[in-house]
């Protein structure tokens, strides 16, 4: 019979800290099984999402013996709860256009609810991932949602065709800023050739470039990007730093104080001077992740040297 978890774990408790109340403490295989039928018949209860159960070894000594894979502890093993799933309808596709201008294919669903939340887009990935899975607006699909991640569509309902579906055509210019979307060969992903003057690529590309991650500008958020961007104040990286010339023209609009400015504009100040590994990541150049900006700043060493080759 599983039991309640003691020892160290009331301790925590005793201390304040908040503990899980649903861990148990199981003696053999057929103890875990049993809590995570449990665990699952309550699932749908439960104030938060879970995607399964977590099986621990629940001694440090043997913790320690045990060791390590990578990230992947060897005493702890997930068993996850199978995904759910729905039977829905595929209203429309659209296409999302991204930072780097890859061009991804989103399903609207008719809602449906699936554990308790109800979902209307699912991924589509690429083009081809439509075309394998044949999938056309107006069909009826199962879709699955498994944890936190974006519903799936896992496969379409060919039988319960009607003959008024319609196959999507794939764009070949991008649906923001009509410039040519390219797929060169041997890649999955159609990209937009637009850069900067694409909308979308420009409010994507801000946003990472204030995130915490790159430039960290605290206060410049997507709401006020796109603000910007739409009154044209800011149509490169750059202008974010010429926003103190906006500072009478952003008293007059809605929800910006005195103060609000005032903060922006020297939470914008501190960040003139940052390190070339952040400034480098902030360009958000494709397949230039924060490693390869480290990389890149260690060899380069600064913004001059790099810019000289
Ligand atoms: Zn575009």
């Amino acid at each position: 019979m599983p039991k309640p978890i003691g020892g160290f774990w009331q301790t925590l408790r005793d201390f304040g800290f908040s503990v899980n109340d649903l861990s148990r403490r199981c003696d053999d295989v057929a103890d875990l099984l049993a809590t995570y039928q449990m665990i699952g018949r309550q699932r749908i209860d439960l104030p938060y999402d879970i995607d399964g159960v977590v099986y621990k070894i629940d001694r440090h000594d043997y913790q320690q013996r045990l060791g390590q894979v990578a990230r992947a502890p060897r005493w702890a093993m997930a068993h996850k709860f199978p995904a759910e799933q729905a039977k829905t309808v595929i209203d429309a596709i659209d296409i999302q256009v991204g930072r780097t201008g890859a061009l991804t294919p989103v399903a609207r669903l008719a809602p449906i609810s699936v554990s308790g939340v109800i979902v209307s887009n699912a991924t589509l990935h690429n083009e081809d991932e439509i075309a394998r899975k044949d999938i056309r607006i107006g069909d009826r699909v199962i879709i699955q949602r498994a944890g936190d991640v974006i519903p799936q569509i896992v496969r379409v309902l060919s039988d319960a065709r009607t003959g008024n579906e319609t196959i999507f055509d794939f764009p070949e210019s991008c649906p923001v800023c009509h410039a040519a979307a390219i797929r060169p060969e041997g890649e999955a992903v159609r990209r937009c050739s637009g850069g900067l003057n694409c909308a979308a690529q420009l409010f994507e590309g801000l946003k990472h470039f204030v995130a915490r991650d790159a430039f960290d500008i605290e206060g410049l958020g997507a709401r006020q990007i796109e603000q910007f961007i739409d009154l044209g104040w800011v149509q490169t990286p750059a202008d974010i730093f010429r926003l103190g010339d906006k500072s009478a023209a952003m008293a007059e609009l809605d929800g910006y104080g005195d103060l609000s400015i005032k903060k922006l504009l020297s939470a914008i100040d501190v960040r003139r001077e940052i390190g070339l590994e952040r400034f480098i990541y902030a360009l958000g150049i494709r397949q230039v992740g924060q490693a390869t900006a480290r990389l890149l700043a260690l060899h380069y060493g600064s913004a001059e040297a790099m810019l000289a080759r």
